[in-house]
């Protein structure tokens, strides 16, 4: 383009922080308790009523809550974990750091998620279980990968995308099999960094509750306040993993905000729908159905040079994009490791080639959707 872009730039994600988080960030500050505390325990209670789950445990990321999940089920050397290679490293990398080895299924052509029948075609003696992305907010096809991956065997949710998903059956994601949720930056609810796993088992959310913290028996906050007491036991060599005072504050209004949050992303969703059905592009119409949390909206263009050129014209027009996601085997570490290569994974190839995840979150004015909108058609018509 000649003409240099003067409008202002629209990020490809930005959070919704109102005065209610800030003024409980500040109270949780002025509280004198910033480690894990009143309101993180709050938080949990909150994240477990609003979903359903028995027990609800809050972490440092999601990804640490995968880790200790997937440490906890007792995953290890010679265990074969099968995941999605179309999602982000951390699905996979927490498997490398228990020593057990992922073994990558292709997605579904339809709605990005692990393909029972690919999940079914890579089981072996040594599968222990599986690691289910729900991509986009879309609940995957979980059903489905049970029974292809039949008796005795643990699926892991990376509910990453997905607070406010809901199976067919209207349960919420993560309610079935132990679960863990980001409040990452980008993510439909945040808290800065963050994450929370979801378990049914009382026993089973105990040993997270200690792995969490070095293993310790009981929780700091019990320690240090009035009804703890100085003595502790280590009873396993737990991680250092718990989540803040700090960053809970800010969940427990985001939580409170979810699920208009996500009426508003199905909306935007449904803009784009609207606005793109006559351009020679694939529109991911499942991101925004009743049941999923809208957290993209990755469009797929026919050729991945136009796919580069829509990158490239919407960033010179102020718009910034991504692409979910460059798949884990084609990234160095996991070939070198794994033996991985392009080639073995068709349609997670197919995606990545084609796709550009638009701006998507509740703060978009209707002034920043249309320019998205303009955009899109003005590069792709
Ligand atoms: C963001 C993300 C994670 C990791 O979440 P963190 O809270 O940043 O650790 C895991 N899986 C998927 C699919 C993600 O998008």
């Amino acid at each position: 383009m000649s003409k240099v872009e003067e409008r202002p730039f629209i990020p490809f994600a930005r959070a919704d922080i109102g005065d209610d988080e800030i003024n409980e960030v500040v109270a949780a500050l002025r509280s004198g308790w910033l480690t894990m505390g009143p309101r993180t325990k709050q938080f949990e209670e909150d994240f477990s009523k609003y979903t359903g789950a028995g027990h609800s445990i809050a972490v440092n990321s999601a990804t640490s809550g995968l880790f200790l999940l997937a440490h906890a089920l007792g995953w290890g050397p010679g265990d074969e974990i099968i995941t999605t290679p179309l999602t982000f490293a951390a699905s996979a990398n927490i498997l490398v750091h228990t020593g057990a080895r992922p073994v990558f299924a292709d997605v579904a052509r339809d709605g990005w998620s692990l393909d029972p029948e690919q999940v079914a075609a890579k089981k072996t003696a040594k599968t222990r279980g599986a690691v289910v992305v729900h991509y986009a907010g879309a609940a995957a096809d979980v059903a489905g990968i049970e029974r292809a991956l039949g008796a005795g065997k643990t699926i892991v949710e990376d509910c990453a995308h997905a607070v406010g998903t809901r199976y067919p059956d209207g349960t919420h994601v993560g309610t079935k099999h132990p679960a863990a949720f980001s409040f990452y930056a980008t993510k439909n609810v945040t808290t800065g960094e963050g994450g929370m796993m979801t378990v049914a088992d009382e026993a089973f959310a105990d040993r997270l509750r200690s792995l969490r913290l070095h293993g310790i028996s009981r929780d700091a906050w019990k320690r240090y306040s009035k009804e703890g007491t100085w003595y502790y036991e280590v009873l396993e060599h737990g991680y250092k993993m718990n989540m803040t005072d700090v960053n809970a504050a800010m969940g427990l209004h985001q939580l409170r905000k979810a699920e208009a949050f996500n009426r508003r992303r199905r909306e935007i969703c449904t803009r784009y729908d609207e606005a793109f059905a006559d351009l020679p592009l694939e529109r991911p119409t499942w991101v925004s159905t009743p049941n999923a949390a809208a957290h993209l909206y990755p469009i797929l263009v026919d050729d991945p040079k136009r796919r580069d050129g829509l990158i490239e014209g919407l960033l010179a027009r102020n718009i910034g994009t991504s692409v979910h996601f460059i798949p884990l085997h084609l990234q160095p570490a996991f070939q070198k490791n794994f033996g991985y290569k392009r080639g073995d994974f068709p349609n997670a190839e197919h995606f990545y080639d084609r796709t550009v995840s638009l701006p998507l979150y509740p703060i978009m004015t209707d002034e920043d959707i249309g320019r998205v909108i303009d955009g899109v058609r003005e590069l792709l018509a």
